[in-house]
């Protein structure tokens, strides 16, 4: 009754603890020389575990997922989450709508984690990189096991250990891989935003195909950097941007630099600032509404001696529109986590392979990604305890 568990990361942690939990002898492989290394810089090293918001609309996929995280999500809600931390220690707290632990350390949650498997007897293999695994024999490099549980990631973090080399192995196995993309990752534009780097200002960003249709939109701070956006909202958009941009599609970004106000509302309420208050410096009507550097940006190319120069700003403040680079599709470095990956039609309800026999694919390996606020470590944690468990279960039905 032996299990092997391949990637000691988020999800192959939990699927160590929760077929340790009922009753297997588990094997957890792991090709650095620590176990849990992403686990230490997620949440800016305070680990955003889980979240209270958490539902389907937060989550993509290359394939049609609402059915499948729907039920995952019906037995792996925050709830389910929350028990598994309580169950080792972690105490947490509630920030918005995110859970970190009350430390505020990333840290603490790793340790509690490796007291457990500890506990739990479960066997590390640290220093041993995983090349092959033959799925019909159950052999993980050349070492017969009862079910095989992959946890091995995405390319994103390679310092921490993830190096993308699960996909070649599903790959090899003739399992559909999805193409894989960075996510979570700033946008990259193909204009200069040099002259406003640094500003922080409230903004709605819309992604756009090449027909000008609405993608997905998300709200928060923006923060411009010299090659693009970067903030929340943008990284929240960034895996579908890189999914159209990768297909060879071109894809853009229009940003509501006062989202608070439509279009109408702004033109009225610009009109009245521009009489109050930019009578001598036109610019002096959006003093108090944006900072020095992007009032400058926003009027540099409006004439402001023109009759409609209002009503030209307000298009402006509400719709400025720029061409994504495909740039963004190499920025792995700065990506939290990965779109695309196995193929949602190859597994079933608890990420077992529909092809071959008690072995589990789960975490980020896996073709779904969350925005940000912990849903993707949910996903790693909930995908590896579920499978860990009808591993094990399936070994004592024998
Ligand atoms: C900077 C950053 C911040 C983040 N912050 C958050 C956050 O606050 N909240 C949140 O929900 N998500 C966050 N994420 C995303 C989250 O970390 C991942 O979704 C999660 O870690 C995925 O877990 P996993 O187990 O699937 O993969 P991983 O954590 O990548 O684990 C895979 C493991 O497998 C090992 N491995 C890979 N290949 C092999 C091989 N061939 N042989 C042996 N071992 C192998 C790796 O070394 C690694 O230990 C963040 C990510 C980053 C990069």
């Amino acid at each position: 009754m032996r299990i092997a568990v391949c990637g000691a990361g988020a999800s192959g942690i939990a699927a160590a603890i929760s077929a340790a939990r009922a009753g297997a002898l588990v094997v957890l492989f792991e090709h650095t020389d620590s176990p849990g290394r992403k686990i230490l810089i997620t949440g800016n090293g305070k680990c955003n575990f889980t979240n209270h918001e958490i539902n389907t609309s937060k989550y993509h996929s290359t394939d049609d997922h609402e059915s499948f995280m729907s039920g995952f999500l019906s037995r792996w809600g925050c709830r389910e989450c929350l028990d598994l931390f309580d169950s080792i220690g972690v105490v947490y707290r509630q920030k918005r709508d995110g859970y970190y632990p009350r430390s505020d350390t990333a840290e603490s949650v790793r340790r509690a984690l490796l007291n457990e498997l500890a506990r739990l007897k479960v066997e590390i293999r640290l220093n041993t990189d995983i090349r092959d695994i033959d799925p019909v024999k159950k052999r993980v490099n050349g070492e017969n096991f009862d079910a095989v549980i992959i946890a091995m990631g995405s390319m994103v973090s390679g310092r921490a250990g993830s190096d993308g080399s699960g996909y070649g192995i599903l790959r090899r196995m003739g399992l559909k891989v999805n193409k894989v993309y960075p996510a979570l990752t700033p946008l990259t534009l193909k204009e200069d935003l040099s002259s406003i780097t640094g500003v922080r200002c409230e903004a709605k960003l819309t992604l756009l195909d090449e027909e000008g249709c609405t993608v997905e939109s998300s709200r928060g701070e923006l923060q411009p950097f010299e090659k693009g956006f970067s903030g929340i909202l943008a990284m929240d958009i960034s895996g579908e941007c890189c999914r159209i941009l990768g297909s060879g599609r071109r894809a853009y970004v229009r940003a509501d630099l006062y989202p608070e106000m439509d279009g109408e509302e702004l033109l009225t309420f610009l009109k009245d600032r521009a009489e109050r208050f930019g009578r001598q410096e036109p610019k002096d009507a959006l003093v108090g509404m944006f900072p020095k550097k992007l009032i400058n940006y926003l009027i540099h190319p409006l004439d402001t001696r023109e009759a409609d120069y209002v009503e030209a700003l307000a298009l402006r403040i509400k719709g400025l529109e720029y061409e994504l680079s495909d740039e963004m599709l190499k920025d792995v470095k700065r990506a939290q986590t990965a779109a695309g990956g196995l193929s949602l039609d190859e597994i079933d309800d608890d990420l077992a392979l529909k092809k071959y026999k008690d072995i589990y694919v789960v975490g980020e390996l896996v073709d779904i990604d969350g925005v940000c606020g912990g849903y993707n470590l949910h996903f790693a944690w909930g995908s590896g305890y579920m499978a860990g468990r009808r591993a094990a279960k399936k070994e004592r039905e024998r």
